[in-house]
C-alpha cells in the first residue's frame, strides 16, 4: 500500500493547522507523497473556502515546504475548486492559468438563484438540520429534487473539464440518506450515480476514495457500492482522507484499501515525480 494523500485542508481555508504540521505528521507516519488542497476561493466569502487575496501566499509557503522536505517526502499543491454553476467553476481561466501540480473538483454548494452570493447557497455538506431546512426551503421539501440538482451540477463539472481528480462524486448522500424519499437503492438515485460514473470514465478522469467520514459515519464516497463499476470501467482510484487534522491524515485508508481488494482492485494511481503512475497494492 502506497502511503499518500492528495486531498487536504490547512489553516489556509478550514483546516485545524498549519500545512507544515500536517507534512510533520505524514513523515511520522511514512507517507512517500502529500499534496496541499484548500478549498478554492469563491466569488464571495465563506468559513471554509481560502480568500482569494491569500492565494500569492499560499502558493509561496506550500513551494517552500516542497523545496525544505523535497529529500524526505514528495509535497504537491492544488486545489479542492469549488463548481458553482457554468460561470464559475474548475475550467475557468482564474484556475487553470494557476500554478498547480493538480486539481481536484467538488461540488459543494447549489446555487437557487443567479446571483453568485452566500445566501444563494445551498451547502450540501453542512449540518444535517441546515441541509433538511434547504430542502423545504428550496426544493419543495422533496430531497429527490435536490440530488437531481447535485448530479446535474456535478456532469456538468466533468463536461467542462480542467480537473484531474473528481472530489468526493456522491457526497450528497451523507445528509440525503437522512431524508424520507431518499434511497441509495432505487434506480432513481442508482442512475444518477451510474450515469455520472460513466461520463468520469469517458473523460478518462480520477475518482478519489474519500475517508474523511470512514471513522465516524462508516461513509465512504463513492458508497462502496459503486466499487464494482468504477473497477469495472477501468477508472484510475486513490485513497485521500480529506483531512482537516494533521492527526487525521492516514485515517480510513486501511478499510479504503480493504474494500478496494473486496471490490478487485489491484493498483492506486499516485503522483511520482510529478508523474500520475499506476502502483500495485
Ligand atoms: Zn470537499
Ligand atoms: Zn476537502
Amino acid at each position: 500500500m502506497y502511503l499518500s494523500n492528495y486531498h487536504s485542508h490547512s489553516l489556509f481555508c478550514d483546516g485545524r493547522s498549519t500545512p507544515e504540521d500536517f507534512v510533520k505528521f505524514a513523515l511520522s507516519a511514512g507517507f512517500k507523497s502529500f499534496g496541499f488542497s484548500s478549498h478554492s476561493p469563491l466569488p464571495f466569502e465563506t468559513n471554509w473556502n481560502m480568500s482569494a487575496a491569500d492565494l500569492p501566499v499560499y502558493l509561496e509557503h506550500t513551494a517552500y515546504l516542497k523545496e525544505k522536505y523535497k529529500d524526505r517526502i514528495e509535497l504537491y499543491t492544488s486545489l479542492e475548486i469549488d463548481y458553482l454553476d457554468n460561470t464559475y467553476n474548475p475550467s475557468i481561466p482564474y484556475f487553470q492559468e494557476m500554478p498547480l501540480d493538480y486539481r481536484i473538483g467538488s461540488v459543494h454548494f447549489i446555487p437557487v438563484a443567479e446571483e453568485l452570493i452566500e445566501v444563494n447557497m445551498v451547502s450540501i455538506d453542512g449540518p444535517f438540520e441546515d441541509f433538511e431546512r434547504a430542502v423545504k426551503v428550496h426544493f419543495g421539501g422533496d430531497v429527490k429534487r435536490l440530488v437531481k440538482r447535485y448530479y446535474e451540477s456535478s456532469m456538468d463539472m466533468i463536461e467542462r473539464g480542467g480537473i484531474d481528480i473528481v472530489g468526493h462524486m456522491d457526497k450528497i448522500y451523507m445528509n440525503g440518506h437522512r431524508c424520507d424519499g431518499f434511497s441509495l437503492e432505487e434506480d432513481w438515485y442508482v442512475n444518477h450515480v451510474k450515469n455520472y460514473i460513466h461520463l468520469i470514465a469517458e473523460k478518462g478522469l480520477m475518482i478519489e476514495i474519500n475517508t474523511k467520514n470512514v471513522t465516524r459515519k462508516q461513509h465512504t464516497y463513492p458508497h462502496k457500492q459503486f466499487f464494482s463499476l468504477i473497477r469495472e470501467l477501468d477508472i484510475p482510484v486513490m485513497v485521500n482522507s480529506d483531512c482537516h487534522f494533521p492527526n487525521l491524515v492516514n485515517d480510513g485508508r486501511e478499510e479504503a484499501f480493504r474494500l478496494l481488494k473486496d471490490h478487485g482492485f489491484t493498483s492506486t494511481r499516485e503522483l511520482i515525480n510529478g508523474n500520475w503512475t499506476d502502483v500495485p497494492f
